[in-house]
């Protein structure tokens, strides 16, 4: 027979008795906490995984949880310690007396006899939870903590950093829970709801030297909820409209939730920064590389922990190639009609430009299936509709980005597009420095390949076949400069439809290719319009139609002059390197002759 763990013994029993368990960090033998941050606040005492949602929930996993789930968590990590949600949801509330001072505070309360645990320093007293909220709240009085709804206690067998093992008070493991002594319940029993402070004079009329702050008064207390600068404005204005005469302007109006919403809107790599908590020779590294470095890659295209920027026309088919991926990623196996093969993996599909019909819309056309729960979507207009920030450039949208990842954990996490999921100024290259910090740190804390989509920009049609480089990326150089790897999308209309050129214009570890694919407009028998996406890989690279192609535009055009190499790389579509490698293959085997050096190099046909 398998023996289990002290923790997974307990756990069990407290499921048994219906208390909701959860693993968390735990000492190590250094006296550290288990998370490794070396400032950890609550060392041993803070759960090993997230576990609420954005509006503070617990989360499904831990809410429903099986005796399998239990020893799963426990044999995943033998040392975790183990808490106890405490709450309407375990039905237990705990009053957690802390040391000497604590002890003094209840010297001369009532305090019936009811499970009891020591923790080394304190006291934690187990009672049934009553028939009202009881929110966690520290110092009811002093020394005295309440863990109520939406908070957690450390339970037996788990071990305080000081080494102490937290214990069930001899004899009183199995006596039933008390209720609370009616002084306790006086004091936890919530009070009537009170008014919302802003001031508002009895005609409800806002006169002039009143209408600034008590606009700003509204806009802050929006801004607290979480809402995104649009949906402040737009409250303001109406608020603005029906209560202040004379109203403000509306840019009066915008300013003031502007001034509001910057606080503390401010991007996270900014106010994340504890430059005077942190012992800066924590950060020191020895040389060397003991273990084997492994960098795991999303269709041979991305690379997880790091984010990648795929730009194209809008209506390049940026989005269509996207839901491809995701699509076959999905499943795994062949990928993009053999472009790579990929373990099946996981997407979160972040849309800010289209609404969710829109999309399936597009997806239905495509004939793709983008199961769930291996492909998630989240619709930015559905956040906005609930007033809630979706975007890169605020802490609040931030950590409801990096939310929504920690949920559905993706492989790869598509912002689909990066204008539409940031507010700053695109051209401005330290504004977009903290946006695209926020997406390394997004890409890092998640693990995921993060890819936001991008455009390029404007070009003439007669233009457009151009070859197109990293110069070509709307907005400030910091967006690619910092990206690990970028590509970039164009499109050539032929008779068989459109042919999209995927090209790669940055890598930080794959040699760079290029790769196309179709898509048509054909008329199926219901005269429905059907969209085709056919990937080709590496048609330059992977056979030798590139040289073909390059001999035959040479011999039709330019067998009697020399010419130069750009000339042909523009007027056959193919990349500026690989020409330069064809080049160089010719004039190696005779067929090309090189006349002169650096930029006023030519080349000739040898007859
Ligand atoms: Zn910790």
């Amino acid at each position: 027979m398998k023996s289990h763990s002290k923790q997974i013994f307990d756990a069990l029993q407290y499921n048994r008795w219906g208390w909701v368990v959860i693993p968390l960090h735990y000492p190590l033998l250094n006296g550290k906490c288990s998370c490794s941050k070396p400032d950890c606040p609550s060392p041993g005492k803070h759960p090993l995984a997230k576990w609420k949602s954005v509006n503070g929930d617990l989360l499904p996993e831990y809410r429903v949880q099986t005796g399998e789930d239990i020893k799963r968590w426990w044999s995943e990590h033998p040392n975790a310690n183990l808490g106890i949600i405490t709450g309407q949801i375990s039905g237990i509330v705990v009053v957690d007396i802390d040391g000497k001072e604590g002890e003094h505070s209840i010297r001369d309360k009532e305090l019936p006899s009811t499970p009891t645990v020591v923790t080394g320093r304190g006291r934690h007293l187990y009672f049934k939870a009553p028939d009202f909220e009881t929110k966690n709240s520290v110092c009811i009085l002093p020394q005295v903590d309440i863990r109520g709804d939406g908070g957690l206690v450390v339970a037996p067998p788990s071990i305080h950093v000081s080494g102490d093992v937290y214990k069930w008070v001899e004899g009183t493991k199995d006596l039933p829970l008390a209720d609370l002594p009616p002084w306790l319940r006086q004091l936890l029993k919530p009070k009537e709801k009170q008014k919302d402070t802003i001031s508002q004079p009895a005609t409800g009329i806002i006169t002039e030297g009143n209408r600034n702050d008590y606009l700003t008064s509204i806009a802050g207390s929006m801004n607290r909820r979480g809402m995104s600068l649009e949906a402040i404005v737009a409250g303001l204005q109406e608020e603005n409209r029906s209560k202040c005469f004379p109203p403000l302007s509306e840019s009066e109006v915008r300013d003031i939730a502007k001034s509001v919403s910057r606080y503390p809107s401010e991007a996270p790599y900014e106010i994340h920064k504890k430059e005077h908590e942190t012992d800066v020779s924590s950060f020191l590294r020895p040389g060397g590389v003991s273990e084997r470095v492994e960098l795991v890659s999303v269709g041979n295209l991305f690379l997880k922990g790091f984010y990648s920027v795929l730009a194209g026309q809008p209506g390049g088919g940026k989005s269509l190639l996207m839901l491809k991926l995701c699509d076959d990623l999905a499943r795994g196996g062949i990928i993009l009609n053999g472009y790579a093969r990929s373990d099946p993996m996981r997407t979160l599909f972040i849309e800010g430009d289209y609404p969710k019909n829109m999309m399936d819309w597009r997806i239905q056309r495509m004939k793709l299936s983008v199961p769930f729960p291996a492909v998630q979507f989240v619709y930015k207009d559905e956040f906005l509709s609930d007033g809630l920030a979706l975007d890169l450039s605020s802490a609040k949208g931030y950590s409801n980005i990096l939310e929504l990842a920690r949920m559905s954990k993706p492989d790869l996490l598509i912002l689909d597009s990066l204008a539409s999921l940031q507010f700053k100024d695109e051209n401005d290259n330290s504004a977009m420095k903290t946006v695209c910090l926020s997406l390394s740190r997004l890409a890092k804390e998640t693990g995921s390949a993060v890819v936001a989509v991008h455009h390029l920009k404007k070009v003439k049609r007669s233009e457009r076949t151009l070859p197109i480089s990293l110069d070509d990326l709307i907005g400030a150089s910091m967006i690619s400069r910092l990206a690990s790897s970028a590509y970039g999308v164009q499109v050539k209309e032929d008779e068989d439809g459109q042919l999209h050129i995927v090209k790669n214009l940055k890598s930080w570890v794959n040699p760079p290719g290029t790769f196309t694919f179709r898509t048509k407009n054909t008329v199926s028998e219901e005269e429905e319009l059907e969209l085709l996406l056919d990937v080709t890989p590496f048609p330059e690279e992977s056979n030798s139609t590139g040289k073909v192609r390059i001999i035959n535009t040479i011999r039709a055009g330019h067998s009697q002059e020399p010419f130069k190499r750009s000339i042909i790389a523009r007027e056959t579509g193919i990349s500026d390197t690989y020409s330069k490698q064809v080049f160089q293959d010719f004039i190696g085997r005779g067929i090309l002759r090189q006349i002169g050096h650096g930029k006023a190099t030519m080349y000739e046909l040898v007859q």
